[in-house]
């Protein structure tokens, strides 16, 4: 069984890389952490490398041992969290590619499967929700640390359990890590409603910014370079926002464009109500995601990518509302 095959291949390593994917979320970061806790428990040292990640999740037990680059270039093992494929390992990919052995952990029902060995959960809300069954058959003892990284994952990828996805499960995992002592709402404080002021100035952007098509139905904001030049000092500062655009009575679908250096265009950051799947739009266009949340980019200016993806989620929205 996989997870054997996984547990064999951590007891067998020397060295051993812990990566996720690009513009890591709570999950990703929160996933990286704890798996770095639980090899720790099995007696093994593991690097964890972010190459950039927000303040935000600094608070998190092991954050001040993640590291932006790795201090070996060919690790026995390198374990992926929280990510679809290879090329969204942006920056840590090298450390992947040049690994004996390969494992990812992930909930994404979009996968490529990158990995020698692939364990992935898509009915799991969130990546750290998928580690609990694994750490469980490892017979890793889920402390207060450990329990507060991985419920920060859940927390974040649900949006404080409000989002689609949220299984019985996540409350049951959620009632045992409370009795381990995690304080859930220092957590919700920290990651959920604290706002950066440049958050607070990229809402004002976007409540002016706002374009609706489709009869209100989908609801399209953008942030450029000069944007994130003049208001942003940390990579998080714009999450939040697409969920924000969606929470408008009527949007179906909900669009964020957010301007990318050096690579001429756009990344899509789309997020759905009830009944569009934005993962199939998303993969129309190279990328991919959760039926809810999904995201992609899009080379080109900021006219042609919205109307390119304002064009594409119409097109989907007839076909699959039908
Ligand atoms: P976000 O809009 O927050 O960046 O991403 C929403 C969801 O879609 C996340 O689960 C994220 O991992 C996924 N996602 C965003 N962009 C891409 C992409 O380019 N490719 C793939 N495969 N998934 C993406
Ligand atoms: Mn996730």
């Amino acid at each position: 069984m996989t997870l054997d095959n996984i547990l064999e291949e951590i007891k067998k390593a020397q060295m051993i890389v812990i990566l996720c994917h690009e513009s890591p979320d709570g999950d990703a970061v929160a996933s990286s952490l704890s798996v770095w806790h639980a090899v720790k428990q099995l007696g093994k040292e593991a690097d964890m490398v972010i190459p950039d990640y927000s303040k935000m999740f600094n608070f998190l037990p092991g954050a001040d041992k993640i590291l932006k680059k790795g201090n070996h270039s060919n690790y026995d093992l390198a374990i992926s969290v929280d990510c679809t494929d290879l090329k969204r390992l942006v920056g840590a990919s090298e450390y992947f590619e040049t690994a004996k052995k390969t494992i990812e952990i992930d909930h994404h029902s979009v996968n490529s499967m990158f990995a020698d060995y692939n364990y992935v959960n898509p009915a799991a809300p969130a990546c750290c929700q998928v580690l609990i069954g694994m750490f469980e058959y490892f017979g890793i003892n889920i402390d207060k640390d450990l329990g507060t990284c991985i419920l920060t994952g859940i927390l974040t990828d649900t949006g404080g359990f409000q989002w689609g996805g949220v299984t019985p499960e996540t409350f049951e995992f959620t009632a045992e890590l409370l009795r381990k002592g995690v304080n859930i709402s220092e957590i919700c404080q920290k990651v959920i409603r604290n706002k950066t002021k440049a958050h607070c100035e990229f809402e004002k952007l976007i409540y002016e910014r706002l374009e609706f098509f489709n009869e209100n139905k989908i609801a399209v904001a953008y942030l450029t370079l000069d944007d994130y030049k003049q208001l942003s000092t940390d990579i998080g500062d714009d999450e939040g926002l697409v969920e924000m655009i969606r929470d408008i009575d009527g949007v179906e679908v909900a669009v964020l464009l957010k301007e990318r250096e050096g690579l001429n265009g756009f990344k899509i950051s789309m997020r759905s109500r009830d009944k569009v799947n934005v993962s199939d739009i998303g993969l129309i266009l190279g990328g991919g995601g959760h039926s809810r949340a999904a995201g992609c980019f899009i080379q080109g200016n900021l006219d042609y990518a919205k109307n390119k993806i304002v064009n594409l989620i119409e097109q989907e929205m007839k076909k699959q509302l039908k």
